[in-house]
């Protein structure tokens, strides 16, 4: 990916976790890296198909004087979300926050923190079974875009299936949302069950009747293994109702630990039933 960077960028600001620091503030220096393609810039010549690093090193500033944080984590936090929220073209960012003036009692040349935040890709399986499926799924998009931090890149259409596992309850409607996203799959987990008891779901019996389910499927090519959250989904190539809207959004993505296609995925599925 090609850099755009931009260093040593001075702020006076009044982030501290000391009054004083707050109250009379001081010099920090700011390092920005942006990682864009720049290609189409490259052969066109013409700014608008390009970050600005006039724009970038003027927001940061606006941004980073904004508020008063304690910690240089949290007002880099802040800085490196709203830089990839406004500079769309942007995949990820680093940002530096060098501190030299730090009350610190000792000699020292700087302090500094670095982090680095992208967008991420986030697989969501959605299915209803009470009430009215397409309204509820519909809403529940709603709900997720509704933090700036999430854009729904693709959606599938929406399918009628039996219901699975649990048979003997009406059937459901399925659909497939992939999600870029700047929340990570904890965080992004936690606003699904959120949303899920917004929109009514009430967990009696597990693969019961339910307003709506919301399943991660995939996060990047990320295996997460803990007490809330398995991913990849550890049923999901059991199920043609999450393989089926899979392969219409995303048919070139490949399991991250069988390095299988959605396709490949369902036909072994199929074959084996
Ligand atoms: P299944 O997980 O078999 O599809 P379900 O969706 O009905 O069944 P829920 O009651 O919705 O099960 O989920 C129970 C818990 O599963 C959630 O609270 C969540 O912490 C956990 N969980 C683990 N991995 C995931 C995942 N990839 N996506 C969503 N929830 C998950
Ligand atoms: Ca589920
Ligand atoms: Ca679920």
């Amino acid at each position: 990916m090609d850099v755009i960077e931009i260093k040593g960028l001075k702020i006076f600001a009044h982030h501290g976790v000391f009054k004083e620091e707050k109250e009379k503030g001081q010099t920090f220096f700011v390092d920005i890296s942006l990682e864009v393609r720049t290609r189409t810039a490259g052969k066109s010549d013409y700014l608008p198909d390009t970050i600005s690093y006039a724009d970038v090193a003027l927001f940061a500033k606006e941004v980073f004087t904004k508020k008063k944080y304690s910690l240089i984590e949290a007002a880099a936090e802040n800085l490196a979300e709203k830089l990839l929220l406004k500079f769309d073209l942007t995949k990820a960012v680093t940002v530096t926050v060098h501190k030299p003036e730090a009350p610190i009692d000792a000699e020292f040349s700087d302090v500094s923190l670095t982090i680095r935040r992208k967008w991420h890709e986030a697989y969501v399986s959605v299915g209803s079974n009470i009430g009215d499926g397409e309204q509820l799924i519909a809403d529940a998009k709603k709900k997720i875009i509704e933090d700036k931090r999430n854009i729904i890149l693709k959606e599938s259409h929406l399918i009628t299936t039996k219901a699975y596992g649990k048979t003997d309850q009406d059937d459901f409607t399925n659909g497939f949302f992939i999600v870029r996203t700047l929340l990570t799959p904890e965080e992004f987990l936690h606003d699904l069950n959120r949303i899920e008891a917004e929109l009514g779901r009430v967990r009696v019996e597990h693969w019961g009747p339910r307003t709506i389910d919301l399943d991660i499927i995939y996060y990047d090519d990320l295996i997460i293994d803990s007490e809330q959250l398995t991913v990849p989904h550890y049923d999901m190539c059991n199920r043609e109702f999450v393989l089926k809207p899979l392969m219409e959004v995303a048919p070139h993505k490949r399991h991250p630990i069988n390095g299988k296609l959605p396709a490949e995925l369902l036909q072994d599925l199929q074959n084996n039933s």
